[in-house]
């Protein structure tokens, strides 16, 4: 039995099945992760454009930055990946998608149950006097949008490095975490915290954790059963799939007995 087949076939005798998907799933969506070498992350580093302190310091240059990506996850559309996942859900076989990203790619595909564990680029806070309102196309042109009311200038309610994870986020992922019997870990590097964590905790409490990925991590060989090395837009449709393709079988058998 190859991998695929292992992991249709873990997903079908799962009790609760859940992902928790990072920045590799929207790649092939044209979104860059972390990792890529060369273009957006390159000319902006993470830790110094997508940190509290930097917003605090000097909003006006982390505006430079989300000018651009806050565009581009706007604009992306799902990858077969993501509709994989949705079908999955559909089919009543995945329960829920916590993600990391904050392209909303994952409900634009159909998923239903999705946590966004680092919020989304929809709205815009105000650190100062907690003003909400919608993100707009105006405010990527011209200075940065400010608040109405006290002046600050406003900040994507995602969750910046050094800012710690909405409640409610929080609680439900961790409450997935402890539940599921397994977990699809798909295109994370696992290194950010506390998201890393998850896995460690379903994997503690006896679930399978089974990882897509373009290359090993962290968590291979040490927190996840096994590894499916390659596009989770490739290989998310494949056992999609071979997981119809058992069902299939299983509905012939169960009529050749009865
Ligand atoms: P990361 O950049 O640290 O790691 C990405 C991982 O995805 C790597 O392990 C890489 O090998 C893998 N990968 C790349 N392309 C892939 C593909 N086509 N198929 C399967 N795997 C692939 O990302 P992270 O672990 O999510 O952590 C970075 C943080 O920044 C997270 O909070 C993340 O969500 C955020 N971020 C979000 C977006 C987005 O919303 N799309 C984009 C960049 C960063």
């Amino acid at each position: 039995m190859d991998l695929i087949q292992r992991a249709a076939k873990d997903l079908l005798t799962s009790r609760w099945a859940i992902a928790l998907t990072g920045a590799g799933i929207s790649v092939e969506s044209g979104i860059p992760d972390f990792r890529s070498e060369g273009g957006l992350w390159s000319r902006f580093d993470p830790m110094e454009y997508a940190h509290i302190e930097a917003f605090h310091r000097n909003p006006e240059k982390v505006w430079e930055m989300l000018r651009e990506v806050i565009p581009l996850t706007s604009r992306a559309k799902p990858n077969p990946a993501h509709y994989a996942l949705a079908e999955l859900e559909s089919m009543g076989i995945l329960k829920a998608v916590v993600t990391q990203n904050v392209d909303g790619l994952h409900q634009r595909a159909g998923s239903r149950v999705v946590i966004e564990y680092h919020g989304n680029h929809d709205w815009l806070l105000c650190l100062n006097c907690g003003f909400k309102r919608a993100t707009s196309e105006a405010d990527l042109e011209g200075p940065p949008p400010r608040c109405p009311h006290c002046k600050a200038v406003l900040k994507p309610d995602v969750v910046f490095f050094g800012e710690p994870i909405p409640l409610e986020a929080q609680r439900r992922a961790l409450e997935e975490a402890k539940r599921c019997d397994l977990m699809l870990v798909i295109g994370t590097s696992a290194v950010v915290y506390p998201a890393a964590d998850l896995p460690r905790i379903a994997k503690g409490r006896g679930a399978k954790v089974i990882e897509v990925n373009k290359e090993p991590t962290v968590l291979t060989g040490v927190v996840s059963d096994y590894l499916l090395q390659g596009k989770a837009g490739e290989i998310l449709p494949k056992v999609l799939e071979e997981v119809k393709k058992l069902k299939d079988e299983g509905r012939k058998e169960d009529h050749s007995l009865s």
